[in-house]
């Protein structure tokens, strides 16, 4: 099978000073490994004429898909539509639809109807030789062209149609895009290769641990099956990925091997898919009917951040006490003044306690609790920068454990909010097999 070759060039000068990252290619990488489709080059550069002119040259010589994002904007910095129209040998005509979606996002979603300008009724002009990518999030539409390139290269020379796709910058817009105007451009206009990825998401265990635990099942995979291993905060997600022709035989094919994997792994599985731990509490949670809460001190509510970026969590989650001072842990969750005392904040008994009076307060049936030192300060050689209780319980038993987290600030809070609720996701679990 021929594999399709993919370029990505992000556009935009605050790219190259590091203002803005480049989360653009990341993204429209990811969505093209899905379907097939290998990412061979990406590049970033400014906006600038000569630049963007060299890099169409260039990539088009390596790649049949060629994503551009960015410079699509309405000010005089943003030159890549005029750059393409000249580019494909088209000229600017004004697209209807376009210009009614930018006057109603004007008039009825920005609410500022006697804004718009001549320089926002430009953004409706599209070059006519391309394929015009609606974009319902935003005034700067995608463009699609299509161009038939001879190409001098290394072994021979070769015709090939290639496709050429540019998107706004901005990320929303982009991502709208990608997935409901060019993925499935792209699936209709090349013939790609059939993936099978399955995904294992292990917590508690390092990548190094986990690369030896499995290391005779990793050298037994024939060569058509890659094993990566994607380590995150507190976490290890392993994906197995195969490619071929059709996805039942690849499926087939894949089933031994990682039906032998999670075996190995059971331990550590938390979920045989690539979603986030805070989707599985909810899962969990919602199929036994069951609420939770959270008492946050040094994680100053970045659980309950994570628990309610999931639809739906008001299902199941209630709140959390953000105890960062003691005397919000002594007045809010009843943790008595001789425990914060004589153990400190960041004791097995003052998570203990604070569970309980979480769950009394808020009343809940699960509830988890943390208290550590981040750092960079206040650390002391009896409990270092790092040092971390996290406490889990129901309204009759709770249990605490101890972490030494050895990263900066940042990480620490990732690592303790990841810990946390893998502690509680394996309570619950614990919880509901001994009823
Ligand atoms: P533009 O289409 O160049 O006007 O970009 C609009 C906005 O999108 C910029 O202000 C950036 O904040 C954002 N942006 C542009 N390119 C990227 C990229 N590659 N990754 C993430 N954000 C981007
Ligand atoms: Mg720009």
């Amino acid at each position: 099978m021929k594999s399709v070759n993919a370029s990505i060039i992000t556009i935009g000068d605050e790219l190259l000073i590091g203002q803005t990252i480049d989360t653009n290619s990341a993204f429209i990488a990811q969505e093209l490994n899905k379907i097939g489709i290998w990412v061979l080059h990406r590049v970033a550069i400014g906006d600038v004429w000569d630049e963007i002119w060299n890099a169409l040259d260039e990539e088009r010589r390596r790649s049949e898909v060629i994503i551009i994002t960015g410079g699509l904007g309405p000010t005089a910095d943003d030159i890549t539509k005029p750059l393409l129209c000249k580019y494909f040998g088209g000229k600017l005509v004004l697209n209807e639809k376009v210009l009614d979606h930018v006057k109603y996002l004007f008039e009825k979603v920005y609410r500022r109807p006697g804004a718009l300008l001549e320089m926002n009724r430009k953004q409706a002009e599209v070059p006519d030789v391309c394929e015009v990518l609606f974009n319902k999030r935003g005034t700067a539409p995608g463009m699609l062209f299509r161009s038939h390139s001879h190409i001098s290269g290394i072994d021979a020379t070769r015709d090939r149609d290639s496709v050429f796709i540019s998107l706004p910058g901005v990320p929303s817009e982009m991502k709208g895009l990608m997935t409901e105007e060019v993925i499935p451009r792209l699936k209709k206009s090349f013939e790609l290769p059939a993936i099978v990825h399955k995904t294992f998401f292990t917590a508690g265990r390092g990548e190094s641990a986990i690369a030896d635990h499995i290391k005779d099942w990793e050298a037994s995979l024939p060569s058509n099956i890659r094993l990566a291993y994607l380590p995150g905060f507190g976490m290890v997600k392993l994906r197995m990925t195969i490619r071929g022709d059709k996805k039942e035989d690849l499926e087939k094919h894949l089933a031994p091997y990682s039906e032998k994997l999670e075996e190995l792994i059971k331990d550590i599985l938390v979920a045989e898919e690539d979603i986030p731990i805070q989707v599985v509490i909810g899962r969990i949670l919602k199929e036994k009917n069951k609420t939770m809460a959270t008492a946050e001190s040094c994680t100053g509510g970045y659980i309950a951040h994570l628990i309610t970026t999931v639809p739906g969590s008001s299902k199941y989650y209630k709140g959390t006490v953000v105890s960062y001072a003691n005397e919000v842990k002594e007045n809010m969750l009843g943790v008595k003044h001789e425990t914060l005392i004589s153990a400190g904040a960041v004791s097995e008994d003052t998570v203990l306690q604070m569970v309980k009076g979480v769950i009394g307060k808020l009343d809940v049936d699960y509830a988890v609790a943390t208290s550590g030192i981040m750092g960079p300060d206040g650390g002391s050689e009896e409990k270092p920068v790092g040092t971390v209780w996290i406490a889990v319980g129901n309204k009759q038993r709770s249990e605490a454990k101890q972490f030494s987290f050895r990263f900066e600030r940042e990480r620490n809070i990732e690592q303790t909010a990841i810990a946390a609720l893998d502690m509680l996701r394996k309570f619950i679990l614990a919880d509901s097999q001994s009823l």
